[in-house]
């Protein structure tokens, strides 16, 4: 069993705050302080550039990638990191549409995440070649997956809603009709538990910054089925990913496997927190996160609906329908979260009115759950959230 306080105690909270946002940017493993000037004093003042094979930096994106891999069911040697988390949306997507050249469709949904719509409107600019780009209720993918579509692309866990999709489902009717299916993990690694082989999945990408707690910016990752590695066309063909990358050729021949995948030099300073923060999860195991999250996240639901009047679920009410945060609708969602800031309860808002709580196992226990209740049940009833100073909107929501 999982010690979460063991786990809690590994998290830099600053004394008073209720941290409800972890889906969005997971705190600071207390680990990662040394790690850094370890890094620092230990490797790049000393080494320099020897550091890319003294200190294995040429080859992080593949050992501490198959470390987040892990977490999602990946074997070794499937897994890479690098870039962003929109970077991998466009590798994931135009690789999966030269595996399935004769069609046009990428199918996603209208709950996706913006930036994953974008890459994909991109990309078909780019391609110049007739593509449609659909995008159905999440509830209508299904009756949606057919012989027309080339790529479903989808984001597993609905970054407002926490509407989880059936992805073994998903991928089961989308190879029936030779689609290829790319998965958005971002609110699903550390969050709830993955199994990409169990479910045959072709392509898994995902941010680590969030539940996984690498720090802001922290490096995105891929995940490719085996079975595909050698016939994946990387559309951005960088220097790393190049099956030579120190005999300099002028042209690209790609690497084998999952190497293949990668672009260019990452952020060696970055991996440096990152594999810090996936030290906690060694002391974690998934389906125990799982079942505390679930715990947490109907508790907070139960508390919400008995005393907070006026705001209503916009999360799926089965946990299994769920991932591992929760959201409520409320008219004055944004300055009503700004109000729950100020009492030092964090969580966030999203467009239009949706007030969005991440509920993380790893740190988060009962106390922050029936604190954040009190907090909002007091700014609702008190309408607190009318105050001027509530009503100012900054650059990041
Ligand atoms: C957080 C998130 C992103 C963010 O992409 P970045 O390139 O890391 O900024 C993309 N897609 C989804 C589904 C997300 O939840």
């Amino acid at each position: 069993m999982t010690d979460f306080s063991k786990t809690r105690a590994m998290f830099h909270i600053p004394e008073g705050m209720t941290y409800l946002n972890g889906n969005s940017l997971g705190p600071m493993p207390r680990g990662c302080e040394a790690s850094i000037v370890n890094f620092l004093n230990d490797e790049w003042k000393t080494e320099l550039i020897k550091g890319w094979n003294t200190k294995g930096w040429f080859t992080q994106t593949n050992t501490i990638g198959d470390r987040v891999g892990k977490l999602i069911g990946a074997p070794e040697g499937t897994t890479v990191l690098g870039d962003t988390l929109s970077i991998k949306v466009f590798q994931a997507v135009a690789a999966g549409l030269a595996l399935v050249p004769d069609r046009r469709v990428i199918l996603s949904d209208n709950g996706n995440f913006p930036t994953d719509l974008y890459m994909v409107e991109g990309l078909m600019n780019l391609k110049n070649d007739g593509y449609d780009l659909r995008t159905p209720d999440p509830l209508d993918v299904m009756a949606q997956i057919d012989e027309t579509v080339a790529v479903v692309m989808l984001t597993e866990v609905d970054y407002r809603t926490g509407c989880k999709h059936d992805m073994a489902q998903i991928i089961a009717k989308a190879h029936s009709v030779g689609a290829i299916v790319v998965w958005d993990l971002a609110h699903s690694a550390g969050a709830v538990p993955v199994d990409v082989i169990a479910a045959d999945a072709d392509f898994a990408i995902g941010c680590t910054y969030k539940f996984l707690n690498g720090g802001p910016g922290a490096p995105a990752f891929i995940y490719v089925a085996e079975r595909l590695h050698n016939d994946v066309e990387p559309a951005l063909a960088g220097w790393h990913g190049h099956a030579a990358p120190f005999a300099f050729d002028l042209s690209y021949r790609p690497a084998e496997n999952i190497e293949r995948l990668r672009i260019g030099t990452p952020s060696i300073a970055a991996f440096s927190l990152l594999s810090a923060a996936l030290d906690v999860w060694d002391h974690a195991d998934m389906n125990d996160v799982r079942a505390r999250s679930i715990e947490l996240s109907e508790l907070f639901i139960a508390e919400v609906e008995k005393r907070c009047a006026g705001v209503t679920l916009a999360s799926p009410r089965n946990a299994d329908q769920r991932g591992s945060h929760v959201s409520f609708e409320f008219e004055h969602g944004f300055a009503c979260m700004q109000a729950l800031i100020a009492e030092k309860v964090i969580g966030d808002f999203r467009a239009p009115n949706i007030m969005r709580f991440g509920i993380a196992p790893l740190f988060n226990d009962e106390n922050d759950i029936l604190r954040a209740v009190s907090k909002l049940e007091d700014i609702l009833n008190n309408e607190t959230w009318k105050e001027e100073r509530f009503q100012q909107r900054g650059l990041v929501t």
